[in-house]
């Protein structure tokens, strides 16, 4: 077994297909003086032709995968205009008479090695898109074919040095049961559409294989443990085509119950909505049963690009998605970048304490550029479906008053503009800081919604850094402190009437659904992966009995107790292998 980083979840079991490795090899070839202006031409006449390719990659992955993803491409576009590497590859060509091709592999080996030197995970991830760029318009240079991938007809593992992008785009994912990549990690563009395509991933092998792996191999990958067996001995092979039977089968029984409600035997009834970040993510919630949307998080349209979007491409997003929940309602949560989420275009200050620093709502009110671009985006998309506003990090009333303030200016401008939008717009706040659940009930009398951040919230009540390996250990969901915040906040919703859900990591994870029941939420916001899962759990929960379980969490001193207790009662539930008793009636 050769131990990975596990990039997408899931196990496959497959012969390999082994990509060769997509490097060009370029003579080194000087010209004569009089040559110096064909070869700017042919270098002009590579990027043009790239570029177009690029574009209709984009617009192919667009339609595969959603807008998100394709915007991979705006990068690439972007390297291919970039004064700093073209300036490069014309110095090549003008001071040293090489070819072009000669001029535009230096010049990617010049970049690479420079970022791929630097500490920095992000950098290494961007080498491999000048690798990528520098390649296509290599191979226009050369006139070399791209590489054909096995017949449509028979399903194999991908096998790659690294993978680029625009070589994913040409995947027929029902085809490719899973990849094995040496380079590359859980950050990489690849691996964010393995994600979104659903195949399950295994990188990072680099130094770490001791035999090669052939085309027609048998391997195994397991994308959730990050492992590889190369010709698995038969009992590993037994024992993974059990696993991926289980969880075939497991899938089929849970996807039964997209249709159902989310009701326990004793009649409490939970809305359950999805966590998305695009428009893939949304089709894969629609698919898992998802009442709407809880938490979008806009953050991921402004990702992966060169500039700040549109408020054009945001409305057109925010549309499809309002559009498509029909009377659900969908929660579009403004920017909250800052922390562990950057932009590369927009740099944000280097900080000692980045979750205490610039983020989410503090930059919106301090770039209210983008702020009233985003929010005039969102009150558009309200025309056509259920939107509602959500603000990230509020720790104030000031805040939400002054976010509040210039949603008002958007609406006059709109109505200026002559565009319409939902007037009457639910606008609501995540309670994610303690501030806000100290203050939730002034709050809830100036916000029409809560939704509880349960990622934050315990980060910042307990003073431990989600991101920190070192203190993994002491960051509790089911810490007493935390309980008695989500009690504060719950209760405060309750008393002036305003909705509260809960869309924190804590509303996927099972064992709090005695909590949810004995405080009064129901209401929960997830990754569309737990939808389905959650709700097997409701309809095998008897809530008067899981209630008295959750007032019990509440009497508890430790976090130790709490979380033994609601082991335990879980696993008291353990409904894995059976069919869900509802199914029967579709
Ligand atoms: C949270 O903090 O619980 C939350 C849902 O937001 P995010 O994970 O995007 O910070
Ligand atoms: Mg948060």
């Amino acid at each position: 077994m050769i131990q990975g980083i596990g990039a997408a979840a899931g196990v496959a079991i497959g012969r390999a297909f082994v990509l060769p490795a997509w490097e060009w090899d370029v003579p080194d070839r000087r010209m004569e003086t009089i040559d110096l202006s064909k070869e700017f031409e042919r270098l002009h006449e590579g990027i043009r032709t790239s570029k177009h390719e690029i574009e209709e990659i984009k617009n192919e992955i667009k339609e595969m995968v959603g807008t998100e993803e394709s915007t991979i491409f705006d990068a690439h576009l972007a390297i291919l205009e970039d004064p700093v590497f073209m300036s490069e590859i014309r110095g090549i060509i003008e001071r040293q008479y090489k070819a072009a091709e000669v001029a535009v592999k230096e010049a990617i080996d010049h970049f690479v090695t420079m970022f791929d030197l630097l500490d920095d995970e992000y950098m290494k991830e961007r080498a491999l898109d000048i690798k990528d760029v520098g390649n296509r318009l290599l191979k226009h240079l050369l006139g070399t074919p791209d590489i054909t991938l096995p017949a449509d007809t028979q399903p194999y593992i991908l096998v790659a040095k690294e993978l680029s992008p625009s070589q994913l785009v040409h995947l027929n994912p029902n085809n490719v049961l899973g990849m094995v990549t040496m380079i590359g990690g859980k950050t990489s563009h690849s691996a964010i559409m393995a994600r979104a395509l659903g195949i399950p991933l295994v990188s990072g092998l680099e130094q770490k294989m001791d035999q090669t792996i052939q085309t027609g191999d048998l391997l195994i990958l397991d994308g959730d443990a990050g492992s590889l067996f190369i010709d698995p001995d038969k009992e590993t092979v037994k024992k993974y085509t059990l696993v991926l039977e289980k969880q075939r089968r497991r899938k089929e029984q849970l996807q039964l119950l997209a249709a159902e409600e989310a009701i326990t035997p004793d009649g409490a009834r939970f809305h359950l909505a999805g966590n998305i970040s695009s428009q893939k993510e949304f089709e894969l919630a629609v698919k898992h049963g998802a009442q709407g949307v809880g938490l979008f998080r806009t953050e991921f349209l402004y990702m992966d690009r060169a500039e700040l979007p549109t408020e054009e491409e945001q409305y057109e997003v925010y549309r499809k998605v309002a559009e498509k929940a029909g009377n659900h309602p969908v929660v579009i949560r403004t920017l909250d970048i800052g922390g562990d989420k950057q932009l590369e275009y927009f740099p944000l200050p280097e900080e000692d304490n980045p979750f205490l620093g610039y983020r989410a709502i503090r930059i919106s009110l301090d770039r209210q550029d983008m702020f009233k671009t985003q929010l005039a985006a969102i009150l558009r998309a309200s025309a056509h479906g259920r939107v509602k506003i959500m603000y990230p990090m509020i720790s104030s009333l000031e805040e939400l008053r002054a976010a509040n303030e210039i949603l008002h200016e958007v609406m006059q401008d709109l109505g200026k503009r002559g565009l319409s939008y939902d007037s009457n717009i639910p606008v609501g706040i995540m309670i994610e800081v303690p501030a806000a659940a100290a203050l939730a009930d002034l709050l809830a009398e100036e916000a029409d919604f809560f939704s509880i951040g349960t990622n934050d919230l315990v980060q910042y009540v307990l003073a431990v850094d989600r991101m920190n390996e070192k203190i993994a250990h002491m960051y509790h969901p089911y810490h007493p402190a935390v309980l008695r915040l989500l009690r504060t906040a719950v209760q405060a919703a309750n008393q002036a009437g305003i909705p509260v859900s809960v869309c924190g990591e804590m509303a996927g994870d099972e064992r709090s659904i005695p909590l949810w029941l004995h405080l009064g939420v129901n209401s929960l916001s997830m990754s569309p992966q737990a939808l389905l899962r959650i709700k097997h759990r409701i309809l095998h929960t008897e809530a008067s009995h899981a209630r008295s379980v959750g007032q019990e969490c509440f009497v508890m001193k430790t976090s130790a107790e709490i979380e033994e207790l609601l082991n335990q009662y879980a696993a008291s539930l353990h409904h894995e292998d059976t069919v869900p008793h509802r199914s029967a009636a579709h």
